[in-house]
Parts: C-alpha cells; sequence; structure tokens
C-alpha cells in the first residue's frame, strides 16, 4: 500500500517554522518507520472498537497543518472531526492554556467553582440564540451534553419520551447511543438500550424513499407525516419530554434539511408543550457560517448542545438553555469531576476572542464557497460525485456508482480517503452508506491552502474514478 511521496530527505519530526511547507512536501516513504513501530504497538494495546481513519501519528500541528512522527506534512481537512476550528496550537488557545495551568489546573467545580466556569458560562449564553434568561452547564464530551439535555428536559417537563430522528449521530454512551439513528458500528452488540427513545425520519431529500430532490423538496414534506404519525401509534405528544435535532446532521453525510424543517419542528414542539434540544456539538462553533446553525433559520432552540471546537480541542463540552428548564434538577443532580475545568474552560474562552478577532464565522462562508465551486465542477466531470451539499464550511460530496439509482460508493469513498493521505491530504467521511467525504477543514485554512487541498481532493478523485469499482465495501 505505501506509496513513494514526493521525496526530500527522511528527517526527525521537525520545528512549526517547517509546516508552511506545501503538503506535497511529505518525506520518504509513507508509512514511515516511526509510524510502523507506533502502528504495531496501537495494535497491541489499544482495543480494536477505538477505530481510526488514518495510520498517522501526529508529532505536531499549526493551523490547517499536520506533521507526522516521520516528518511528513498533511493538510488537515478533518479538523480532529470539527474539534479545530480555530485551528492547530493556536497561540492565543496555547498561551491561555499555559497561563491557567500555571495558576492552578483544577479544583472540581462542586468543591470550589473556578471563576472561567462562571465567565464562560456567561458568555456562552450571550452567544446562544434566543434573548431569554439562560444558564449554562459544563461537561466533558458531546455525548455527556446530550444526556445531561435528556435529564434537564425530563426533570423539567414531568414527562420521560425523547424523539430523535433516524441517521442522526449523538455519542457513544448508552443513552446517547439508543438517540443515535445509526445501527453499524455504533449499536451493534450493545444493548439493551434506554427506554422511551423514539426515531423518526429525517428529511434526507438525496437518499429518500421517493428518490426526491433536495431542489424541489415535495418529498421532503414526508418527515412532518411521520412524526405526527408516531404521535397516534407510538407515543402521545403529552408523554413527550423533548425532540432532539441536528440542524444538519454530521455523522450521518452532512445532510441540509430542507429550510423549513427547524420551524416547522419548533413550531410543532411548542404546539405540544415539548423542548426542542438542538445538538450543534458539529454545526456549532462557527462551521455552518453562522456561529450556530440553528441561527440560519431563527429558530431559538430550548436547550442548545456544544462541544467539539468549543476549547481548541481541550475535552469540554456545554448545554446551554432556558434558566427556568436548567434549574429544573435539583442540587446535586447535575455535573462531575471534570466539568467545567479551568484548563479547558480557558482554552474556551480564547477561542471565543480568536473568533470575534479572527472573522471565523465569516471565513467559514469564504471557504465552503471554495469548496462547493469545485465540488460542483467535479460533478460534471466525476460520474462518481453524485450530490455535492452544504452548509457555510460544513461541505460534501456524496459517492454513488450511478447516477441514476444513486447507488452508494462506500468502497471507493474509502480509497479516495487513501488516495487523498497519500498525497497528503487528511480527509474522513461520513454517511448511512458512508460514502459521503466531508469537509471539516479548520475555519483558519488561508486561501492558498484551501486551493492546495482541493486540488490534491481532485487528483485523488480522479486517481479513484480511473480504478476498477472495488469488491469489498470499505468501511
Ligand atoms: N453529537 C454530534 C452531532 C456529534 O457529531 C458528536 C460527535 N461526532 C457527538 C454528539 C458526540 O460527541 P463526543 O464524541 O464528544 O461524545
Amino acid at each position: 500500500m505505501a506509496k513513494q511521496l514526493k521525496a526530500s530527505p527522511v528527517q526527525p519530526p521537525l520545528g512549526q517554522q517547517q509546516l508552511v511547507q506545501p503538503a506535497q512536501a511529505a518525506t520518504g516513504r509513507v508509512p514511515g518507520p516511526a509510524t510502523q513501530a507506533l502502528q504495531d504497538e496501537r495494535a497491541r494495546y489499544l482495543p480494536r472498537g477505538v477505530f481510526t481513519y488514518h495510520p498517522v501519528f501526529p508529532a505536531s500541528g499549526t493551523g490547517a497543518r499536520l506533521m507526522d512522527v516521520d516528518g511528513n506534512r498533511y493538510l488537515d481537512f478533518a479538523g480532529g472531526i470539527g474539534t479545530m476550528n480555530v485551528g492547530h496550537s493556536h497561540p492565543a488557545v496555547v498561551a491561555a492554556i499555559e497561563q491557567q495551568a500555571q495558576q492552578y489546573t483544577h479544583t472540581c467545580a462542586h468543591v470550589a467553582t473556578p471563576p472561567p466556569y462562571i465567565e464562560l458560562a456567561r458568555r456562552l449564553t450571550e452567544i446562544t440564540p434566543g434573548a431569554f434568561a439562560k444558564k449554562t452547564l459544563l461537561v466533558n464530551s458531546g455525548a455527556e451534553a446530550v444526556e445531561n439535555a435528556v435529564k434537564i428536559a425530563r426533570a423539567a417537563t414531568g414527562r420521560s419520551a425523547i424523539i430523535a430522528f433516524e441517521n442522526s449521530f449523538h455519542g457513544r454512551t448508552n443513552l446517547a447511543l439508543t438517540l443515535t439513528g445509526k445501527l453499524r458500528p455504533y449499536r451493534q452488540n450493545f444493548g439493551p438500550f434506554a427506554l422511551d427513545i423514539h426515531t423518526v425520519p429525517y428529511p434526507y431529500c438525496y437518499q429518500c424513499a421517493q428518490h426526491g430532490d433536495a431542489a424541489a423538496g415535495d418529498c421532503c414534506r414526508e418527515w412532518i407525516g411521520t412524526l405526527e404519525r408516531a404521535f397516534l401509534t407510538r407515543v402521545t405528544p403529552e408523554q413527550v419530554a423533548a425532540v432532539l435535532v441536528e440542524p444538519v446532521q454530521g455523522e450521518g453525510g452532512f445532510v441540509v434539511p430542507p429550510p423549513d424543517f427547524l420551524p416547522s419542528l419548533r413550531e410543532l414542539c411548542t404546539r405540544h408543550g415539548i423542548l426542542l434540544i438542538a445538538d450543534e456539538v458539529q454545526t456549532g462553533f462557527g462551521r455552518t457560517g453562522r456561529m450556530f446553525a440553528c441561527e440560519h433559520s431563527g429558530v431559538e432552540p430550548d436547550l442548545l448542545l456544544m462541544a467539539k471546537s468549543l476549547a481548541g480541542g481541550l475535552p469540554l463540552a456545554a448545554v446551554v438553555g432556558r434558566a427556568e428548564l436548567m434549574d429544573a434538577p435539583l442540587p446535586g443532580g447535575l455535573g462531575g469531576t471534570y466539568g467545567g475545568n479551568p484548563v479547558a474552560c480557558a482554552a474556551a474562552l480564547a477561542v471565543l476572542d480568536v473568533f470575534a478577532r479572527e472573522g471565523l464565522v465569516e471565513r467559514a462562508g469564504v471557504l465552503g464557497a471554495l469548496a462547493l465551486d469545485r465540488m460542483r465542477a467535479w460533478q460534471g466531470r466525476f460520474q462518481l460525485v453524485g450530490d455535492v451539499r452544504g452548509l457555510g464550511a460544513m461541505v460534501a460530496m456524496e459517492l454513488v456508482r450511478d447516477r441514476a439509482l444513486r447507488t452508494p460508493a462506500a468502497g471507493e469513498a474509502a480509497s479516495l480517503l487513501v488516495e487523498a493521505r497519500e498525497r497528503g491530504l487528511l480527509l474522513i467521511k461520513a454517511g448511512l452508506y458512508d460514502n459521503v467525504i466531508r469537509l471539516l477543514m479548520p475555519l483558519v485554512t488561508t486561501d492558498a491552502e484551501m486551493a492546495e487541498g482541493l486540488d490534491l481532493l481532485e487528483e485523488a478523485l480522479a486517481a479513484v474514478s480511473a480504478q476498477p469499482a472495488p469488491h469489498a465495501e470499505a468501511h
């Protein structure tokens, strides 16, 4: 599998100043010797359940660039699955982490609340949609934010049922998995699952049963009928505490719903006294060209969940919601040992400053437009590119073997990741059928880096298009 990359002498891991060289200037053979050794150790000591897209072991990173332990350089368009919106090791984030770590690293908010927790709580209430009074709970991961939102919704409404969507992803803990609408690989062998969770279809226009057209949007009305039918056949609206929704499905394949989807859902929830929980773990922090994706439709969720890019790569997540709902659980009902860790909070406060100073929300729109333009051109040139879609910088292309039948090309998508990596570009995929190539490049990616990354992706696409269709569907 290893391919000779454009050669320059193999060197030990290099300093950050050398990362500004082009991605193709990767050194020597891939995998290099240090990578090979780590691959063996990884296989020996990590459980196979911890899947990795790439046999790449990072040594350093800056902005949109990563260097591996053998000195190979990559453009990182996976961005830690949407965690690195401010880029790798942003100097302002690193400085904030260093400064806080020198003062104290932890107390546990249940013993003595770190002031950065309080400042971050306030600032998150200020940047989230809705002019009403809000409060913020800090936890450690997206899954934990989901778990806590469900607890809060149940405590606040006295109802137990939760409605979630097919093809969604909400995390890997038991309750979050129950809410996740994709079986393989996330849920298989892990039951029994939590009770009173009901999943209904999400408007996935390109792959909907009627093979509808996203532009026409007719078949997308189906989702609301299915939800209303669920109120007759499965759970009455009076039993439902909350609807949990991704404004754009992330792991599901960057599925952008029709514009009236969220407003209709908001109206339906309000009518039945059901809370609307927006899972913005992947869509938040500028990814879609707004700070939060709900802003595109003016919808104000009752609870909004964020994680990933919140703290520039440090583990931190939040539930931000209406103050009276957030206060429903009794004292001691919420929290955890690490939630609101001051180093993570300091990083998040620096991230918010970087967003404001560097205009990263606006930048997402520019980067996304560059990517969409190129992908639409590829759609004309490569049969493989069935659909191109996105919102802001949350851009993806769905690969198919047959344009008319929209047959998922999962094996080709897997090959594309390899071809791109061998050219110096790190990408990841997504989707119910594992056939969606998604871009989650840092929002600090420069125009030149964007063009370079898209050139590499185009080369990889040409290479895969020239290959015979793979037999095995790689995951
Ligand atoms: N919700 C969404 C929308 C996500 O994309 C993810 C992670 N991909 C999660 C929840 C879970 O986050 P975590 O991995 O931090 O638990």
